[in-house]
Parts: C-alpha cells; sequence; structure tokens
C-alpha cells in the first residue's frame, strides 16, 4: 500500500530525515514510535505532500508521489489527520464531517456521514454541536472521521493521543482496530508507546531521522531497553 525509501528531509543544513524506509501491507496497522524530534511530524508532512523531500521516493498503492500535489493525494485514497486536530471549532460536527468530504463532488455524502456514525455513534449523538465544546477525545474522534469522509485506503495519525487522558487513549486505540476491521490501512505516528503496542501489527521505533528498530508490536515490547528510553 505505502512504500517509503530512502526518504531524506532536510530543512537548510539541518537533516530531519536521513533515509528512512518504511513498507505497509493492505489492512495493515502499522505504527512509528521516536522521541520529540525523531523526524516523525516530517515523514508525515512528506507524505501529505506539504514538504518536498531531499531525496528518496515514496509510493502509494504502487504510484511514486513526487509528481502528485497535496490536494490531489486524498483522492488517490491517501487520507492525513495532521497533529493538533485540524477541526473548525465553531462549525458543528456534520459541517466538520462535509469539510473533510470536500474534494469528492457528487459523491453520496450521507451515506458517508453514516458509515462514520456507525463507527463513532458519539458524533452521531452529538451532529449538532459546536466541535470545540466536545471534549478533546471527541474531538480526536471528529478529526480522525474528516479524514475517513474521503473513504480513503488508508489513513496516517500524527500524534492522535496528544493531551487526552489514558482511558480517552484506549478508546481512540479501539477505535483504530475497528477502522482495520472495516478494510482501511492505518500508519499510525505516535509518541505514546502503549498506544502504539497495543494496536500495531508491526512497529518502527524512529530516532534522529532513521529506523532504529522494526518488528511486530511483540517483539518491540519484549526489548524494555528500548520501550524505556522511549517512554
Ligand atoms: P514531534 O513529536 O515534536 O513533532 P517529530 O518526531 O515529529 O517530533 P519533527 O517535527 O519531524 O520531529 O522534527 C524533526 C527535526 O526537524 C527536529 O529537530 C525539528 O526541530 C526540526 N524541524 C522541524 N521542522 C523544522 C523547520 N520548519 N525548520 C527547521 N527545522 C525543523
Amino acid at each position: 500500500m505505502l512504500e517509503i525509501s530512502s526518504l531524506t528531509i532536510r530543512y537548510g543544513a539541518f537533516l530531519a530525515v536521513d533515509g528512512l524506509d518504511i513498507v505497509i501491507g493492505k489492512g495493515e496497522i502499522v505504527g512509528l514510535i521516536g522521541p520529540n524530534g525523531a523526524g516523525k511530524t516530517s515523514t508525515v508532512k512528506a507524505l501529505g505532500g506539504l514538504i518536498r523531500p531531499a531525496a528518496g521516493r515514496i509510493a502509494f498503492r504502487g504510484r511514486d508521489l513526487a509528481a502528485v500535489p497535496a490536494h490531489e493525494r486524498i483522492t488517490l485514497g491517501l487520507s492525513i489527520v495532521p497533529e493538533g486536530r485540524g477541526i473548525f471549532a465553531r462549525m458543528s460536527v456534520e459541517e466538520n464531517l462535509l469539510m473533510g468530504a470536500y474534494a469528492f463532488d457528487g459523491a453520496n455524502k450521507a451515506a458517508r456521514m453514516r458509515r462514520v456514525y456507525d463507527l463513532f455513534p458519539i458524533l452521531a449523538e452529538r451532529r449538532w454541536q459546536a466541535a470545540g465544546t466536545m471534549s478533546g477525545g471527541q474531538q480526536q474522534m471528529l478529526a480522525v472521521s474528516m479524514g475517513l469522509m474521503a473513504e480513503p485506503e488508508m489513513i496516517v495519525l500524527d500524534e492522535p493521543s496528544l493531551g487526552l487522558a489514558p482511558i480517552v487513549i484506549e478508546e481512540i486505540g479501539k477505535a483504530l482496530i475497528r477502522l482495520r476491521e472495516a478494510g482501511v490501512t492505518v500508519f499510525l505516528v505516535e509518541q505514546n508507546a502503549t498506544l502504539t503496542a497495543d494496536v500495531s501489527d508491526r512497529i518502527y521505533v524512529m530516532s534522529n531521522g532513521t529506523v532504529l528498530h522494526h518488528g511486530t508490536a511483540e517483539e518491540i515490547t519484549r526489548n524494555e531497553d528500548m520501550l524505556g528510553a522511549l517512554l
């Protein structure tokens, strides 16, 4: 589904991502964890087309994304939920969801919305509420749902656990598993190793712009030194 090879990202002379290799298969939940400044958000921005890599290749469903502008990536089936949620606080839940489908003129938006509400019934209950008045967890679910309104093949989530209480993070984890059951491939970019280990099939551990370790969630969590360093 997604193949990142030798991805290199520079900010001026500073090397933020240094030859990153990641492969994600259809139907997987793959985690990318690493400390602050590891280069995770830069990688997500490159996936979204918001920054141009200095070198390397990103292929999505076999297609090189280099020539695909940011706004067209969503129509290929690649949906990105940025760090910090990006919801419209004064707009209702339903209006936010419609914004998530802006690129899909003519699509049956009511049907898309029904599928989102099936996954997140709490959003259906609150469909007329201003998004900014909901809890942090509900706002995060809305951010994910906006990404789902595109009916993507793959959704990329940048730190969905940020600022949320552990019990709410658990809810997010359950939602990600439901997403996989619904056939969506998930790339979970996180600092929270517990959430990532709980839901991921495989995990890449990133530090200083490069992959330090890669394995199944079990293999990675067994390595206590590594987790200790991360947590
Ligand atoms: P965080 O969890 O804090 O978002 P991260 O793993 O996502 O961390 P990045 O945000 O990708 O890391 O940043 C990687 C490195 O690149 C950091 O050292 C950061 O200071 C640097 N960096 C990020 N954006 C810029 C920029 N626009 N200009 C210069 N340096 C940047």
